[in-house]
């Protein structure tokens, strides 16, 4: 007699809106390119040339669709740090940068939000800074537009605006690790898998969030997210 696998609970699934269709994209993992814009590495007192793009993750229950935020605890310095998300439908390991396109499903605008104070006492502490990048709420992100409806995205524009002033500009084209490059990068470390997002790194001009300050991300041809904290 076989029984239906069950669980001592519900298990939670991180989902994100799929722009025109109903059904819900289940997100997996989420995986984080650290300075791969120069000008960003620079203003984080790093080399770009000297010092290559790294990854790290955010938890996938950090995904919110929510427009107004909580405030997060243990900071007062809550950064923004405006990127372009690609999300995967399929997975694999040890890829070429021309075999990583195929796991492309679509890409949507996110944010990175990080507490900076946290997680610069960390860096002097020699800590691990995943909670200054991991926490409630810590990655807002857009309903994902499929790769087939947004055509090139190399030479799309990725903004923030805080309170209407423009904060954050750079070209998709400016990243050190392109796409492709930083799925295949990626591939040789873990085995990648249909649900995971990837968040490709922000543009130089990173800064902090006050209570009732709006938030406009933009990608162009992919998507726009406005969130506020209270
Ligand atoms: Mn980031």
């Amino acid at each position: 007699m076989t029984e239906k696998a069950s669980f001592l609970f519900p298990p939670t699934i991180s989902a994100l809106p799929i722009e025109g269709l109903d059904v819900k994209f289940p997100v997996g993992r989420i995986w984080c390119v650290g300075r791969n814009y120069a000008e960003h590495s620079r203003e984080m007192r790093s080399d770009p040339e000297r010092n290559p793009p790294f990854f790290f993750t955010k938890p996938s229950d950090n995904i919110s669709t929510l427009s107004v935020l909580p405030f997060p605890p243990q900071t007062q310095k809550l950064h923004y740090e405006v990127e372009l998300v690609v999300a995967l439908n399929a997975g694999g390991t040890n890829l070429s940068p021309e075999e990583s396109r195929r796991l492309i499903y679509g890409y949507a605008v996110g944010l990175d939000m990080t507490r900076r104070d946290m997680q610069e006492a960390a860096k002097n502490n020699r800590h691990p800074w995943s909670l200054s990048k991991g926490f409630d709420n810590a990655c807002p992100i857009s309903a994902i537009r499929p790769a087939s409806l947004v055509g090139e995205v190399e030479q799309s524009l990725l903004t923030l605006t805080v309170n209407g002033d423009i904060r954050q500009s750079g070209r998709i084209s400016d990243m050190i690790w392109s796409i492709p490059d930083m799925i295949s990068v990626l591939s040789y470390s873990v085995t990648l898998r249909a649900g995971d997002l990837i968040m490709t790194g922000t543009p130089a001009g990173v800064g902090q969030v006050n209570v009732h300050d709006i938030l406009e991300a933009r990608c162009e041809n992919v998507g726009e997210l406005t969130v506020s904290y209270e």
